[in-house]
């Protein structure tokens, strides 16, 4: 690999993700991905079983701003978020958004319905009960204990993706 290192910029006093991948000790769960494009840990603004999000390492805030290496890696990276997801928890499908509005750092939001949920407790019905960061969804020590899961299937895989050779 060469080239110079991607760091998160200086705006850390008004970034909370940055500030995440910045702070000396990890997010709660630890980070299940971590390189120098990427990191992925539980969802930071609610603690929700099988909720996982996706960040850039540098300070980007669209998706327009990935630069080569980080477009050509997210692919790969999300797919293994995704099986990650479903062997973990079963489930039959993952749901992904990225909005952006409240923290502007490039960030995608990747999580599985609860297992057997009915159909009021799947899809939209379930992407507005996070929107709305309701209450009854927060599992800390689940979310904890899933993402140990997680993170032990993603530590016995390997690299989602090759370095990409456009470096
Ligand atoms: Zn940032």
């Amino acid at each position: 690999m060469s080239g110079s290192r991607p760091t998160p910029s200086a705006t850390t006093e008004t970034c909370t993700l940055c500030d995440r991948v910045l702070a000396p000790t990890p997010p709660p769960g630890g980070w299940i991905h971590r390189d120098h494009r990427w990191a992925v840990s539980g969802h930071p603004g609610l603690a929700v079983p099988g909720w996982l999000a996706l960040q850039t390492v540098r300070h980007i805030a669209t998706f327009a701003e990935l630069d080569e290496p980080e477009a050509l890696t997210l692919g790969p990276l999300l797919r293994e978020v995704s099986r990650w997801l479903h062997r973990a928890t079963g489930t039959d499908r993952t749901y992904t958004y990225a909005l952006g509005e409240s923290v502007r750092h490039v960030h995608l939001l990747v999580g599985a319905p609860p297992a057997g949920a009915d159909p009021d407790s799947r899809g939209g019905p379930l992407l507005n009960r996070i929107f709305g960061r309701d209450p009854t969804l927060i599992d800390a020590d689940g979310s904890v204990v899933l993402l140990a899961k997680i993170a032990a299937l993603a530590a016995g895989e390997p690299k989602p993706y090759p370095a990409p050779r456009c470096e």
